[in-house]
């Protein structure tokens, strides 16, 4: 099976980011209940290394992750693909992302080395893009471009079956994990 680990959006947050695919108005939404931010993608893994690192994921003890959007770009550079939110990679983030990815390794699932821009992906372009593409794509990055937006604090991480369909992958949560509630200072 299809696997990646991933923070899902508190729901305020998941509010601000449906409010950005909107603006849009180009490509393909990724539906509400899809959108996350990768930890790591797995790729194809055979049932028991799920199973040992399903064992490894819930040992992992981390606090809580503050997901703050810094930002919104366009991935694909000159053919653009997909219009994301940037996320803030603060420690606590950082930090999480090498413990999937060590929980992993330790399950025995190889991951190739790669640089981690936490991101929502909030839209898929179409290959071919019409012509007012590249107007309604600056008009959103110059609206969304330095946004900044306080999303709240992510207390768990998920692992997530993946399968791909014509019209769109379906994820299923196959498990969740807690992360430490961060205390408010008095
Ligand atoms: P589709 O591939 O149909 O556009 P998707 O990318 O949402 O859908 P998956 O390909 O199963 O579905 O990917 C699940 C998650 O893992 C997504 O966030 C995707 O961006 C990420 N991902 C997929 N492939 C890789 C990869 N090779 N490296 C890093 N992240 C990946
Ligand atoms: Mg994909």
């Amino acid at each position: 099976m299809r696997l990646f680990i991933a923070l899902d959006p508190p729901e305020g947050l998941r509010d601000a980011l449906m409010d950005m695919q909107d603006g849009l108005g180009l490509g393909r939404e990724v539906p509400p209940e899809n959108l996350h931010v990768t930890l790591a993608f797995l790729g194809d893994q055979p049932e028991a290394s799920a199973e040992l690192l399903h064992e490894m994921l819930g040992a992992i003890r981390a606090p809580a992750v503050r997901l703050t959007l810094r930002g919104a770009e366009m991935f694909g550079g000159r053919q653009p693909r997909a219009a994301v939110a940037l996320v803030e990679k603060v420690p606590e983030l950082v930090a999480l992302q090498e413990k999937v990815v060590q929980a992993a390794r330790m399950a025995g699932i190889e991951l190739p080395r790669r640089r981690f821009k936490p991101h929502f992906t909030l839209m898929r372009l179409p290959r071919f893009l019409p012509d007012f593409a590249e107007h309604r794509i600056a008009a959103w990055l110059g609206r969304n471009g330095d946004l900044v937006y306080a999303g709240g604090d992510a207390l768990q991480f998920t692992l997530y079956r993946s399968t791909l369909h014509g019209d769109g992958p379906i994820y299923d949560a196959l498990a969740q994990y807690p992360l430490a509630p961060t205390e408010e200072p008095a």
